[in-house]
């Protein structure tokens, strides 16, 4: 478990109750940060990807490196008010309240087969507002790759249910 066993988990982070699974950890570690980077890009060197999509914030860390090893751009999804240029954004719900990612609206070519990265999928409200964005945005989304997959929480057989690609390195209960 290369991947598994370099990713610490904060007890009652950011709240009570709540197992933070911290990637700082397999981030800093070289070998950590090889095989992650190395793993997904394995997985999708033939898929002919045209652009790379990661969510902020610990999407941007993993998606950029994912995307330099595809020879493929970079485009960020962020949270609201953050990209200085035109946006379109989608709300999602969160456990208490709401929350929304936004792209800017030149940053997907129409057709584009587009690699949609985030660091973990939980509920996948995140991953599934992010998609929709990319597809508002004329892009296809070839799959969604995870470092961490919480498979109790139901996220990824949302997204399967769905019709799309997930792909994670490892999963925590
Ligand atoms: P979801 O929308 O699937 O419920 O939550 C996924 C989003 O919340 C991701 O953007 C992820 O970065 C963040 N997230 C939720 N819990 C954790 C966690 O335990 N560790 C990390 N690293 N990110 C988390």
């Amino acid at each position: 478990m290369p991947i598994k066993s370099r990713i610490r988990t904060i007890p009652h982070y950011p709240h009570q109750g709540i197992m933070f699974r911290d990637i700082t950890t397999l981030l800093k570690d070289p070998v950590g940060l090889r095989l992650t980077i190395e793993k997904i890009t394995n997985q999708y060197k033939e898929a002919r990807i045209d652009t790379v999509v990661g969510i902020e914030a610990r999407g941007f860390i993993i998606g950029t490196p994912v995307a330099f090893q595809l020879h493929t751009g970079f485009i960020p999804i962020r949270k609201k008010n953050k990209l200085p240029a035109k946006t379109a954004g989608r709300d999602y719900q969160l456990e208490y309240g709401s929350d929304r990612v936004e792209i800017h609206v030149d940053a997907i070519q129409q057709g584009n087969r587009v690699l949609l990265v985030d660091d973990l999928i939980a509920t996948g409200g995140t991953a599934e507002a992010a998609v929709k964005l990319i597809e508002d945005m004329g892009g296809e989304v070839v799959a969604c790759c995870f470092v961490i997959d919480l498979p109790d929480v139901g996220g990824r057989a949302r997204l399967e249910k769905s019709g799309y690609e997930v792909f994670s390195l490892c999963e925590f209960e």
